[in-house]
């Protein structure tokens, strides 16, 4: 049997998972909406890497976690690995591109820019406040515009002349785009327009104040977004480089991280018939009243977390 490992990012908006072999080469992936539900959505997305799994060829095993839902996946799939977002990405980057020093990255919800100085992490920031410079407030512009965000690469790309969209929230922005398009902007311009504000948002506040220098690659959902790449090529005066693995990085870098870590695992593809579910309890105990997050597999509580000591302590059972 062939070693392979399992690598899931989960976010609020997507959930992305692959199975890398021991040379990094994917054998298999999935890219799913999470749609507010984790524990659903990370049954769809191992239905999915089971589908070009050969289990008589490969084994999974080493398994790990990264994104907002790390933990709770984490405990239901039994990975042996958690890392935050930026380690994840900074690894799967700097494996595939080893002289990286910018990773400019836009999710559905967040995005976030890694600085690398000779294959190390030198700086990060992270932006999860403000919709304007995500994947998010481009989605809910296509539909006002009655557009498919996937389009909107290749309408912004023949624009001329692109609108100046207030970018600094969603509220200017979206009042801004009912105001161009009654001024008589064409399509594209507007579009053009929406696409240059996420970058020149992206600059002022993930990025601001990070030194941005070459090679610099841009990854995270946004990144297939070919006319959100074009305004940084223009804003930066820098080629941008966009790996087609680019919106599964997150779920790469874990997977490589786990591999090297041999932490572990209890992981078996059966988990999807299992019906997992959370419910949080206050411990009550202290002044302090911890909200406890628990996970139960068929009934059975598995894990626990939340409680800042051991009297909030929820015993398996
Ligand atoms: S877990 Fe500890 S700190 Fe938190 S409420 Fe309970 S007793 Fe207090």
């Amino acid at each position: 049997m062939i070693n392979c490992y399992l690598g899931i990012d989960i976010g609020s908006i997507s959930t992305k998972g692959v199975i890398i072999d021991d040379d990094n080469n994917i054998i298999s992936s999935s890219y799913i909406e999470t749609n507010a539900n984790p524990i659903q959505a990370i049954k769809i997305l191992l239905h999915n890497l089971k589908e070009d799994f050969d289990e008589n060829k490969y084994v999974i095993k080493y398994v790990g976690t990264t994104g907002s839902g790390r933990k709770l996946i984490a405990k239901m799939i039994g990975a042996g690995t958690i890392k935050n977002e930026i380690t994840a990405h900074a690894i799967g980057t700097i494996t595939f591109h080893q002289d990286v020093k910018t990773i400019l990255e836009i999710g559905g919800q967040d995005s976030k820019i890694i600085i690398i100085d000779n294959g190390i992490v030198t700086d990060y920031g992270m932006n999860t406040l403000c919709a304007a410079g995500t994947g998010a407030f481009l989605t809910s512009q296509a539909r006002r515009l009655g557009l498919d965000v996937k389009d909107f690469g290749d309408i912004a790309l023949r624009s001329k002349n692109p609108a100046k969209i207030a970018a600094r929230c969603t509220v200017f922005a979206e009042s801004d785009l009912v105001h161009k398009a009654a001024s008589g902007y064409s399509q594209e311009d507007i579009v053009a327009g929406l696409v240059r504000s996420v970058a020149e948002n992206y600059l002022n506040n993930v990025g601001k104040g990070k030194k941005i220098a070459a090679p610099v690659i841009f990854q995270g959902g946004v990144s297939k977004n070919s006319g959100v790449c074009r305004a940084f090529e223009e804003l930066l005066q820098e080629k941008i480089i966009v790996d087609e693995n680019g919106h599964l990085m997150g779920a790469i870098g874990v997977a490589i991280i786990a591999k090297r870590e041999k932490k572990q695992c209890h992981f078996s593809f059966d988990i999807i018939d299992n019906n997992f579910a959370t419910f949080t309890k206050e411990c009550g105990k202290c002044p302090n009243n911890c909200e406890i997050i628990c996970i139960t597999k068929d009934d059975d509580l598995i894990d626990s977390w939340g409680n800042k000591c051991e009297r909030g302590t929820i015993k398996k059972a």
